[in-house]
């Protein structure tokens, strides 16, 4: 549909249009994500001073942490004895020099006589009063300091702001005119029982508090109305991808035979643990139900995903459908293809492989074969998902290692088919209640639970002065004949460099400390044809070493490898860490991880290598995780294809996610279509601000 809204929303008017704006500044602002006046409105404030806190250079006392605000007197940069910059402020009752003795050059570039500033620190008594290296905001200009509350809000500002004269206060110039005209076009946005029922303040008068707050209260409903706003359209959402995607159509009505079932599961190559049988239960009795399945499956890295992914697949095909399972890289993909092809030989089942790396011409065949019906079971990468593929009849999409696609990639899958019944699977084990916002719109199902036999994996954190002993323990693993991974780091922006230390290791690890064993090299940039042909060597143990790039981090199973060296782990997040050491510890005999890192670590870095020696448990790894990263980060857009969320915190805030999650699954259950009169302002929020951002069904 088109988009009516956007047309008549004085909203929507181009900041450029505003008064104080213009061209250059409005390619400022473009550059800062701001382009309309709702995006100038939402230009959150990055903290606020506030006044009553601030202390009078006169009143101060030795030790105080305090902020303190004033116009800079004078400044100098002192180049005897350690050199050092001073900034001298004074605020009328007396004055204070803050002191940089770091970058002084650089502070020198930044402070400005006739600037107003507020620096906050520990005070000092030294001559005059002193603060060391002082957290500082620049207020620009003294009017700022005149001619506001108790609260200052302080804008997220740079180079492409400061070009063109947008000081904080001609930020809050320009808002102040903005709001003056067009005030009465900001109309809510959530629906009015709920605005009611939990106190918010109303849009119009959130804006307007949020850039010009009177009260530190008002601050804090501000921040309550915006949280809100924010995860309830989230849950919104997950409420209308599941309703519209899943729920109300008939689904495939797949119930196979329990003498199939049964069969199916007594052919495998072993006992299926408790969690996997019950697992597999939830999946059967989705499949069956006659509604399309939309299901997660978490279980931590070796748990045995997999095979409980195959006997989905094989109800499937069973019931006369075509299956496909979709991989975030090309390496597990090719995995998958030949252990189920290894599980399906005694079957009649036609298992295809489709991958972005295939010759045009053979994958053109395989497209042919797909869409005549002529393969049943497909394993693929994103290529699955182009537009050229087209199945005869989609039955079952399986997804696995979910994290690494976004949500709309798991879409676009399930696209390809009649409502297919879904099936989602991941490593990640985030706490339940946050798997709400991330996967809300999936049913959950949990293996916890690892198969028999297993050991626990020892891992140990070593400085790389310590190399010679490591290469020492992996050479007398390897005499005992298992295998072992030496894994290096691969950073997007250096990839030729990372890609060469990997390279020039295996050269001289090759020569040198392993020349006796057999070594493989696998990195991303190979051929098809070549890491398989790797891939499949250290599989039958002909490769003893195999020295990688990440390519490896998800999904590769070889159960006889039992060292996993991880070189440069710093650079690693945890859960990274621990998907890696996943590869190990796949089969009976003891496994070991071992972290390799400079001598000089930072604290979140030892932390994290800590957290790692400490568990094995990717539990508590994910709740560490969140810990040192904040929920921000841990579900970065590229992992969850969510909105970045501005005001909420998944952590703090799990209250209000709740609550908005029951609200918004309500409305959805009440008015799948945001027809109803009260829902007016839901459903135009939403069209204006999520349906095609977020590629969401045409509800309306
Ligand atoms: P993940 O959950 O990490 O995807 P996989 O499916 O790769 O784990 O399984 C890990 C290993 O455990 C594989 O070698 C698989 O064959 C094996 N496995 C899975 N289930 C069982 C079981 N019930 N008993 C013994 N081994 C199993
Ligand atoms: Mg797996």
């Amino acid at each position: 549909m088109e988009n009516n809204f956007k047309k008549n929303d004085a909203l929507q008017t181009p900041v450029q249009f505003l008064k104080g704006v213009g061209e250059k500044r409005a390619e400022a602002f473009a550059s800062a994500g701001i382009h309309t006046l709702e995006d100038l409105l939402g230009f959150t404030p990055r903290r606020y001073l506030d006044r009553s806190a601030m202390r009078r250079i006169s009143d101060l006392q030795e030790d105080d942490e305090v902020t303190v605000m004033g116009e800079i007197s004078a400044k100098q940069l002192v180049p005897r004895g350690r050199k050092r910059l001073l900034v001298r402020i004074h605020d009328g009752s007396a004055s204070m020099d803050a002191v940089w003795f770091n970058q002084p050059d650089l502070f020198n570039r930044i402070f400005e006589q006739g600037q107003v500033v507020a620096f906050s620190g520990k005070v000092k008594r030294f001559k005059s009063w002193q603060m060391v290296h002082p957290d500082y905001d620049i207020l620009t200009d003294g009017r700022e300091a005149l001619n506001t509350g108790q609260l200052i809000p302080l804008y997220p500002s740079g180079q492409h702001f400061k070009r063109v004269g947008l000081s904080n206060y001609a930020i809050r110039k320009i808002i102040s005119l903005a709001l003056k005209k067009y005030g009465d076009a900001i109309s809510e946005s959530l629906p009015l029982g709920l605005v009611k029922r939990y106190r918010l303040p109303v849009r119009k008068q959130a804006f307007q508090q949020m850039h010009f707050p009177a009260t530190a209260d008002d601050m804090k409903q501000v921040w309550r109305r915006f949280k809100y706003e924010e995860l309830f359209y989230l849950q919104l959402m997950m409420a209308l991808r599941r309703h519209h995607y899943y729920t109300p159509q008939v689904g495939q009505k797949m119930d196979v035979e329990d003498r199939f079932f049964s069969d199916t599961i007594s052919a495998l190559p072993f006992k299926l643990t408790n969690a996997q049988t019950r697992v597999l239960g939830d999946i059967r009795k989705d499949m069956a139900s006659g509604r399309p399945m939309s299901r997660l499956v978490q279980g931590d890295v070796g748990s045995g995903k997999t095979v409980v992914a195959f006997v989905a697949m094989r109800m499937a095909i069973e019931s006369g459908y075509q299956a496909a399972l979709m991989a975030p890289t090309e390496i597990l993909a090719q995995q998958h293809y030949f252990s189920l092809q290894e599980m399906l030989k005694d079957t009649s089942v036609n298992c295809g492989l489709l991958l972005g790396s295939m010759k045009a011409k053979e994958k053109r065949e395989m497209q042919e074969r797909i869409a005549a019906g002529d393969v049943d079971l497909i394993v693929g990468t994103h290529a699955l998902i182009q537009k050229a593929v087209e199945f005869k009849q989609l039955g079952l999409a399986v997804i696995d290692e979910q994290h690494r696609f976004g949500v709309l990639q798991r879409g676009e899958l399930v696209e390809k088919g009649p409502k297919p019944h879904v099936l989602v699977m991941t490593a990640t084990p985030i706490p339940r209640t946050l798997a709400l916002t991330v996967y809300g719109d999936l049913d959950v199902s949990v293996i916890d639970e690892l198969p028999p036999g297993r050991q626990e994996i020892r891992t140990f954190w070593r400085r790389q002065d310590k190399q010679l002993q490591v290469q020492e323990f992996i050479r007398d693993r390897i005499n005992r004949g298992e295998q072992a991974y030496v894994v290096y780091p691969l950073v997007e922006e250096s990839e030729k460099l990372d890609l060469k230390a990997a390279t020039e290791a295996y050269e001289s690890l090759t020569q040198k400390a392993f020349s006796e064993f057999r070594l493989g090299l696998l990195h991303g940039r190979m051929k098809m044809d070549e890491k398989e042909s790797v891939m499949q060597a250290f599989k039958r143990g002909e490769v003893q070493i195999l020295i990688a790039t990440t390519v490896i981090e998800v999904g590769v199973d070889v159960p006889n490898a039992s060292v996993m060296v991880i070189e440069h782990a710093e650079r690693f997040g945890l859960s990274q860490l621990h998907q890696l050491r996943g590869r190990v510890g796949r089969g009976s005999q003891q496994s070991y991880c071992i972290l390799m890192t400079p001598a000089q670590l930072n604290q979140v870095a030892q932390e994290r290598m800590a957290a790692m020696e400490g568990t094995n448990d990717g539990f508590k790894i994910a709740e560490e995780d969140l810990r040192l990263r904040g929920s921000g980060e841990f579900f970065g857009t590229r992992q969850s294809g969510m909105p970045d969320l501005r005001y909420a915190d998944l952590i703090h805030d799990l209250a209000i996610v709740q609550t908005a999650r029951e609200d918004a699954f309500a409305i959805v259950e009440g008015d799948p279509h945001l027809r109803k009169p009260h829902n007016n302002y839901v459903l135009r929020h939403f069209k204006l601000h999520y349906e095609q951002k977020y590629n969401l069904p045409d509800i309306a």
